[in-house]
């Protein structure tokens, strides 16, 4: 997304590698050129330019999947013309999507008679799928408020302050109040008795997350719907649950089947999974599912005939691609349970691999639990030296991308990095990661002695104000003088 941009000198063109056997001009950045250029120039320019991503494959700060097995790759460049919306002139591909819901609602154990179809919609990722669901809720809790001659106008919804940020997103697109449990230091998901003591007349869903995105934990949605059912029966107030299992859905059903957290529970009404994420699929796919046909308002679903037969659509978007559809497809039969359960298991011990070599080193809190999404998150046992910030910054010379980054409220103070374990980490890179993290460290630890070494040298001055040992840089070249405050430790000075 491109909110405002300032054009300098060096911005307004775009070079090729190859300009002078292609193109002998330079293409303007950011307006249409007059003319055309052959194909074989644009292919080489853009794919120049595109060298410089980052690799997917090293990109541990993404969910997302990464990898997809060539058979796929085919049939997705065979469907990249289709639009998912032509049901009428695409019909298997709507009969696909169709077996995709009724597959990921019984994976989910939603109660479908034998006869029943799913109730369910393919979107863009977990984010649109989150919006339907919320819209869902609102609406029934409007309809129902109404039906009581009571107000409807102040919504709310219940979550821990440690949602993805999708949450926030619907909160202020439709005008619905969010009510977040905050987290506390070494305790970083909703609180489901906080949650349920927040839940008032005006909820209209407590929304629960299987497998957090900032740690990989699941939150207790068995307990979370034990303690609603005794609210209910207590004061009469029915509030439903959403399970935002972006990542965990596909995750929970295969290696810890006997955690109850989906249709198995009353309260929980709607589910969302991301088939980009552990669905095992490339970035565009999400699915919702709600538990019966009442739990979706009639009013919400539109029904269209001009692109032939009567087609019901619940979406936000209206065209799209159907390759991601049909790649899901492809994955749910390829796999089977057990080939899901077989990439999960595998990810599970790469995560512990990890984690082990992690631990051993001695300088990290693992934060990320046992049970979740195979994930390492982890924070520096003493960082009154260096910061998580630096050590991601540092990896990246390595070619690793590893995100860090602070809690939310009420542990803000708590910082994290994070390394996810997707299908194609394996385990010799779980390994090499390792050894370059203690790389790293060892960098670290000698950093403080090298800032002494240029004091010795005069080329930074020192100073002793008390608490601090304040260190100028002098240097010709940068026009004010930078200040560095070295905290005055018993050995060694380091930057803070
Ligand atoms: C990734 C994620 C989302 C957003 O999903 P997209 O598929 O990227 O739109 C929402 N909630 C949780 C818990 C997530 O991990």
């Amino acid at each position: 997304m491109v909110l405002s941009h300032a054009a300098s000198d060096s911005d307004i063109s775009v070079h090729s590698t190859f300009a002078s056997r292609y193109v002998r001009t330079s293409l303007p950045r950011f307006r249409m050129p007059e003319n055309s250029i052959p194909k074989e120039a644009a292919y080489q320019i853009i794919n120049d330019e595109l060298m410089l991503d980052g690799n997917p494959r090293l990109n541990l700060a993404s969910f997302v999947t990464t990898w997809m097995e060539p058979e796929c790759d085919k049939l997705i460049m065979a469907s990249i013309n289709k639009n998912y919306v032509d049901m009428d002139e695409y019909p298997v591909t709507t009969e696909l999507q169709n077996r995709c819901v009724n597959m990921i609602a019984h994976l989910f154990n939603a109660p479908l008679g034998e006869t029943e179809t799913a109730v369910g919609v393919g979107t863009v990722g977990s984010s649109e799928a989150i919006m339907l669901a919320g819209l869902a809720f609102k609406r029934k809790w409007q309809n129902k408020r109404r039906a009581e001659g009571k107000p409807f106008d102040k919504p709310n919804i219940v979550t821990g302050a440690n949602v993805q940020v999708c949450w926030e997103k619907f909160a202020r697109y439709f005008e619905v109040e969010l009510k977040e449990v905050k987290l506390r230091e070494g305790y970083y998901v909703m609180d489901p008795e906080q949650a349920v003591e927040m839940v008032d007349e005006n909820t209209i869903c407590v929304a629960a997350i299987l497998g957090s995105t900032l740690n990989g934990e699941f939150e207790d949605v068995k307990l979370l719907n034990d303690l609603l059912v005794l609210k209910k029966k207590e004061t009469g107030l029915d509030v439903p649950i959403h399970v935002d299992a972006a990542s965990g859905g596909f995750i929970a059903p295969f290696i810890y089947p006997e955690l109850e957290w989906d249709f198995r529970l009353p309260q929980v009404k709607s589910i969302n999974v991301s088939g980009h994420k552990y669905g095992l699929v490339y970035a565009g796919i999400g699915w919702v599912v709600w538990r019966n046909k009442e739990d979706l308002p009639d009013e919400l679903i539109f029904h269209i005939n001009y692109l032939g037969a009567d087609q019901p659509t619940f979406t936000l978007n209206f065209s799209k691609g159907s390759s991601q559809v049909i790649a899901q497809y492809y994955q749910l039969i390829r796999l089977g349970h057990e080939g899901y359960r077989n990439v999960m298991e595998n990810c599970r011990e790469n995560m512990i691999v990890l984690r082990e070599g992690l631990e051993k080193t001695g300088r990290f809190n693992i934060v990320s639990k046992d049970e979740g999404i195979p994930l390492v998150a982890f924070s520096l046992k003493d960082n009154s030296s260096h910061t998580e910030f630096e050590i991601s910054e540092m990896l990246r010379r390595y070619g690793w991308i590893v995100p860090a980054y602070t809690m939310p409220a009420n542990a803000e103070h708590i910082t994290v990095l994070r390394v996810v374990i997707r299908e194609d980490f394996s385990r010799t890179l779980a390994e090499r990661l390792v050894m370059d993290i203690e790389k790293v460290m060892h960098e670290l630890d000698v950093l403080p002695s090298r800032v002494i070494h240029k004091i010795s040298l005069g080329e930074l001055k020192s100073e002793d104000n008390g608490d601090n040992m304040v260190v100028t840089v002098k240097k010709s070249d940068i026009e004010k003088p930078k200040e560095i405050n070295v905290k005055k430790k018993t050995d060694k000075p380091v930057f803070c």
